[in-house]
């Protein structure tokens, strides 16, 4: 799924170095033992020692450069934490703004780069609290501290002194003489600053920063209503019948999830994407599908103390005054001014294109399942509730494919070791477990990464696979540390979070051929992350354009379905053999099904959030904008959007993503154009094209431009025929279709 800074505005500036990529969606244990044992024993003796020590503000320790000592941490230790580290980050700058010597590029630009490196390490384990481990205490430093930093990054960007420095350094004519990363790295600088306002008047200056503290305290109330909505509703099923149609180990989940709310005898399925939507594919019962689909699809709008579209109408307000202050049109133009899109008009282009074919596709899909219920004389027109039900139902009569057949050869753990088997193939890295660092949460287990060949250490990778209260639905990538060597070597520590269901103690942990998607999706940004070869910390890794950042994370996705990773990884959990090649071709038959459905509610709600932030300072009430849009659009009335509105957190619980879910679909046409050049050198373990992958795109980070990146890695710019392919979409009937996504002359800085 997407980017997110923890640091709110602070992404304003993309310099953040806490990000997170979520995704578009939802044993050798690392067990509570180890956290244990680390609480008690193993912490350094100079920690102990004092007593009064903020564990957030000492630096990490350990092997490995150190790590996160999430062991010591406490709600308490947030707020005089960020305090103190914002504090030592302003005088660190401060410094470099009053620096009386003629700026240069080390005395301004990578003396930036040097600065709030305690911050950094606060922040990560802020935004690990907030996405992971969140709780009413928790809330309530967040409610306090994100306006605080939304005013701290502003303090940064609107000192004038130290924007004087930078602009002298960009318009040096040494300049000329820096290496190109050095180069990028200052125009980067430059360009953050006057897009966030370094070139304003005073007052304008002022009300810039206040709009941003508002946004920030608007951005965490609207994704606390959101979690609430989704932790204080449930559905509650009393018997056997209402369980009628459910896979048993969504059962097993269900009655988990009532152990926990302490309903024992009971079954809940919560309100979040991983239990509403195997719910709403498998239940017969038609009505409790209904109510669980408008739970679902009313979070935040719920009228109640929760309900989010105030909230909506005041952030796209503030949004559009912003843009106005800082000179453009909308904020949707002054989102993609710095995006590989460059402007909204060119996604527009890009959804419209495949707008027409997927909702066409919806018709037939439609079609095709009114059929089914009508001949099973259901007696009912295909409502948005019957979607999934139907469609589950056609694949089986269509395909042969029955998801739980699939299900049983998805262990886990077993795919997991395929991903690592992947990440050897492509990149030579090699993983092993490791014990001795600290965790958060009993569930989070690491691994080493090393390079196969030379050995040399790469990075650590942190697991968090499981749902639980606090957690933010969905599944996530995130660094807690980038790669760099500004002053030394510094090695990078990702994770990888989603929200699969546990299921039954003790039993491997079965998941849908979708989650395994998304599990190979989040691999793949923590191998952009892992893969990282740059000097300059703001550069490294996954710190490249929102609409460029899927496309590591996408084309990974494809060697799911590769037999290598079948074959080897594919075992059922019971025998132990191999997914048949019978079911395999089956799923790969089935592969562009469903699609129109896909297409249609992810493009919904990048339209809307496209349009809702073209519209520019009219007031918008949310509710009757969306309704408007999908009429407009000719939105087919048995789907919904994939993220109404009041719930759409990538668009309104952070600064990252608004005007920005078109990133998705972007990222796609390119991932798929060049997953192709695989399949044009032969398969997707080519060794050449696998290294000019990890060359080109998976270590530059954002050293060197994306559309530059893409033409060395494919000679040539990405075209939209692979997508529409993937789709399973007429390619001819598209003039669009025949577009490469970047103009031939993409403007370069
Ligand atoms: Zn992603």
């Amino acid at each position: 799924m997407n980017l997110k800074s923890i640091g709110i505005t602070y992404l304003l500036l993309s310099l953040a170095p806490m990000q997170v990529i979520q995704a578009k969606n939802g044993f050798e244990p690392n067990t509570a033992n180890d956290m244990k044992s680390l609480a008690t024993q193993s912490v350094d003796a100079d920690v102990n020692s004092k007593a009064d020590e903020n564990p957030l503000l000492t630096e990490w320790k350990g092997a490995f450069g150190g790590t996160p000592l999430f062991n010591l941490v406490k709600v308490a230790h947030f707020k005089p934490a960020l305090e103190s580290a914002m504090a030592e980050k302003l005088s660190e700058v401060e410094r470099i703004a009053k620096n009386s010597a003629a700026p240069t590029f080390e005395n301004t630009i990578a003396a930036m780069e040097r600065t709030g490196r305690t911050l950094d390490r606060v922040e990560a384990v802020y935004g690990v609290w907030s996405s992971a481990m969140n709780n009413a205490e928790f809330q309530a430093v967040e409610r306090e501290m994100s306006p605080k930093l939304a005013a701290f990054s502003d303090k940064i960007t609107q000192n004038e002194a130290l924007f004087r420095r930078i602009e002298a350094v960009y318009n040096l004519p040494e300049k000329a003489r820096l290496t190109p990363e050095q180069q990028r790295l200052t125009w980067l600088y430059y360009t953050n600053f006057v897009r966030a306002g370094a070139r304003l008047k005073p007052d304008a200056k002022a009300r810039l920063s206040q709009i941003n503290q508002q946004l920030a305290g608007l951005f965490t109330r609207f994704s606390q209503n959101q979690l609430a909505d989704e932790s204080e509703q449930f559905l509650a099923l009393k018997n056997e019948a209402e369980l009628a149609g459910l896979p048993q180990s969504l059962r097993d989940a269900a009655a988990e999830e009532a152990t926990t709310k302490k309903m024992p005898g009971a079954w809940v399925i919560t309100n979040t994407r991983s239990s509403i939507e195997p719910f709403l594919t498998y239940s017969d019962r038609r009505e409790l599908r209904e109510k669980a689909w408008r739970m679902f699809v009313n979070r935040g709008d719920n009228g109640d103390a929760h309900d989010n579209n105030q909230i909506i109408t005041e952030i796209l307000q503030l949004l559009a005054e912003r843009a106005k202050l800082l000179g453009y049109p909308t904020h949707a133009h002054w989102r993609l001014d710095d995006k590989m899109a460059k402007t909204p008009e060119r996604t527009m282009e890009l959804m419209e294109a495949v707008w027409k074919p997927a909702v066409a596709r919806v018709r037939e899909e439609v079609r095709d399942m009114q059929t089914l219920a009508d001949k099973e004389k259901a007696n009912i027109k295909i409502e948005p509730w019957d979607y999934r039900y139907y469609a589950e139902k056609v694949r089986k009569a269509r395909y042969d494919l029955d998801q739980n057949e699939v299900k049983p050869y998805l262990q886990l753990e077993k795919l997991r070791e395929g991903m690592f088997w992947v990440a050897g193939e492509l990149f030579n890295f090699n993983f092993t477990p490791v014990t001795n660092v600290p965790v958060y949460h009993a569930d989070v287990r690491v691994w080493e990464v090393k390079d196969k060949i030379t050995g040399k250490h790469i990075g650590l990778w942190y697991f968090d696979p499981f749902a639980r209260e606090g957690k933010s639905s969905g599944a996530w990538m995130n660094a807690y540390r980038n790669q760099e060597r500004v002053d030394r070597n510094i090695t990078t520590i990702v994770s990888n979070n989603s929200n699969f269901v546990k299921g039954k103690p003790g039993e491997p942990v079965l998941i849908s051929w979708d989650d395994a998607t998304t599990l190979f999706h989040e691999f793949g940004h923590a191998l952009h992350g892992l893969s990282s070869n740059v000097t300059y910390p703001s550069l490294s890794g996954t710190s490249v354009a929102t609409d460029y950042v899927e496309f590591p994370s996408q084309i990974l996705e494809r060697w799911l379905s590769t037999p290598e990773v079948l074959q080897k990884f594919a075992l059922h959990y019971q025998t132990g053999k191999p997914i048949p090649q019978n079911l395999v071709d089956r799923i790969n038959r089935a592969s562009t099904f469903n699609q129109g459905f896909a297409t249609v509610e992810y493009l919904a709600s990048a339209l809307v959030d496209m349009k809702m932030h073209l519209a520019g300072s009219q007031k918008i009430d949310p509710d009757a904008f969306e309704r408007k849009t999908l009429s407009e659009l000719g939105m087919p009335g048995e789907i919904v959007m994939r993220h109404r509105t009041p719930h759409f957190g990538h668009v309104f619980s952070s600064d990252g993503y608004s005007a920005g879910y078109y990133s998705y679909i972007w990222s796609d046409v390119i991932s798929a154009d060049a997953y192709d050049a695989f399949v044009e050198a032969g398969g997707p373990y080519d060794k050449a094209v696998a290294a000019r992958l990890r060359k080109y795109i998976f270590s530059v980070g954002n050293t060197i431009d994306t559309a530059d990146a893409y033409r060395a890695f494919r000679g040539r710019d990405p075209k939209i025929e692979a997508l529409m392919r993937k789709r399973g979409f007429p390619v001819n009937d598209s003039k669009k279709g025949k577009q490469t996504l970047v103009k031939p002359k993409a403007k370069s800085r």
